[in-house]
């Protein structure tokens, strides 16, 4: 896509998560905050759909999957064992003319500054690491450093016999985890396709090492799977396979799930082979045995770590891009039901013989189990246009039929088609149409 083109399609969405409410800029009223964002009243209910649905597939549907909720602080030794200490690192580069800075590994140094212009502009590259650093406790001084998370997964690892010995689970078993991490990114952007604060939804599944291939071969499968729950465009996802030179130093084998934005395909989820490196390296920080004794097998080993990591927001971006649609008469997110942050809209055709009462009514119904918007200001035509733009599967018509007989229409966002069904089908009708 020309880049014109992408930019423009990248402005509308960014537009109209601002003035639906999906997404606004952090500080706004002061200038805003770089690269940092806030959900609004739209936006969150998405996020929450996504949430759970990785939830739902990770954790409900199995019995080999416990969850965890690990604190964002950690004691410091946890990130030199892991590496990030020591590694986990950006090479920056900077333009000595404009003072603009890169990742050497997303500019071509060959190339003119991409915001100057200036050739033979940039500078040496030196590593940069990308971990916020904050310091527990009143002394701001070196011995007191703790760093957020730049990833979940640490959490986890240093929780493997805790979860293990409380929830009585032997190998094959994972650990699932939802919350924040931080990294002090060198070149956020593309709205929140990257930020220095960002949820990850990260799984480990810890198996023994003669299985590791197998189980990143299911993983990889069952990932991919994942984003047809989703509802994203088949044809715009593809797996990436990481080359030697790319490799992350603890991975025997990585794969990216990538997207095709509208400004390149980019990846949105990583499934790593992790080996024994993690679990390892902690036993060594911390002199505490990691090791698990397969009863099966009579042996006793450091497990191997199949991960699946993916990115939060990165994913609801995916989700609002995927979904927008622009047609002859209108704008449409046509996100999957089960992920739209509104799954029905209810309209009194006029304020007037019962209509709103009834239409009331009816959203009392439905009230504790969906999310339902109650809608009687202008003409129908145009409360369809907003539900549209807000990415609203089904809008619900009470009307002059309605109080003769009991029946309602229920209009599908996607082929504005109309049918008309007995009230009391309609929650029977939305439980059939939002099940995912
Ligand atoms: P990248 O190459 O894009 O920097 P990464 O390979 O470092 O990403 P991982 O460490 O594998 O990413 O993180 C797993 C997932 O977390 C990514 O696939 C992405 O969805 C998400 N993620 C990572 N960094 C960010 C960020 N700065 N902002 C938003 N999401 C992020």
């Amino acid at each position: 896509m020309a880049l014109n083109t992408t930019n423009k399609l990248m402005e509308k969405i960014v537009s109209l998560a601002k003035r639906k409410g999906f997404i606004f800029q952090s500080s706004e009223i002061y200038g805003g905050l770089n690269s940092c964002y806030d959900y609004g009243p739209l936006g969150i209910e998405l996020k929450k759909n996504v949430k759970e649905l990785w939830w739902k597939s990770m954790v409900y549907e199995r019995d080999d999957v416990e969850g965890v909720d690990a604190s964002i602080l950690m004691h410091p030794r946890v990130w030199e064992a892991s590496g990030h200490v020591e590694g986990f690192t950006d090479p920056l580069i900077d333009c000595k003319n404009c003072k603009s800075r890169f990742r050497e590994d997303k500019v071509d140094t060959s190339k003119p500054c991409p915001v100057c212009g200036n050739k033979d502009t940039f500078t040496e590259a030196r590593s940069f690491n990308l971990m916020f650093k904050t310091f527990m406790g009143p002394l701001e001084d070196s011995a007191n450093i703790v760093y957020l998370r730049p990833e979940t997964a640490q959490g986890i690892f240093t929780n493997f016999h805790n979860v293990r010995e409380a929830s009585r689970q032997k190998l094959p078993f994972g650990i699932a985890q939802i919350g924040k991490a931080f990294r002090n990114e060198i070149t956020p952007g593309n709205f929140t396709f990257r930020t220095r604060e960002f949820e990850q939804m990260e799984m480990q599944f810890f198996v023994s090492p003669d299985e590791d291939e197998k189980w990143f071969e299911y993983w990889k499968a069952k990932r991919m799977e994942w984003y047809q729950r989703l509802g994203l465009t088949k044809s715009k996802l593809r797996f990436h396979e990481h080359g030697p030179n790319e490799l992350a130093h603890y991975a025997k084998a990585a794969f990216d799930i990538e997207y095709e934005f509208p400004f390149d395909w980019q990846e949105i989820e990583g499934i790593h082979n992790r080996t024994d490196f993690d679990l390892g390296r902690h036993a060594e920080y911390s002199t505490r045995n990691l090791s698990y004794f397969d009863e099966q097998k009579q042996q006793k080993y450091i497990p191997y770590v199949i991960e699946t990591s993916i990115g939060c927001d990165r994913t609801v971006l995916t989700c609002l891009i995927d979904a927008y649609t622009e047609e002859e008469e209108r704008v449409v997110l046509k996100f999957a039901p089960s992920i739209a942050p509104t799954k029905a809209a209810v309209f009194p055709l006029v304020k007037k013989d019962g209509m709103t009462e009834y239409a009331h009514k009816l959203i009392d119904d439905l009230r504790g189990d969906y999310r339902v918007f109650y809608d009687e200001s202008g003409a129908v035509g145009r409360r369809y246009r907003r539900q549209d733009e807000a990415g609203t599967p089904f809008c619900i018509t009470i009307d002059n039929e309605t109080l003769e007989n009991n029946t309602v229409t229920i209009r599908n966002r996607d082929t504005m088609a109309q049918e008309r069904i007995s009230s009391n089908q309609v929650k029977p009708y939305l439980a059939e149409h939002l099940k995912y």
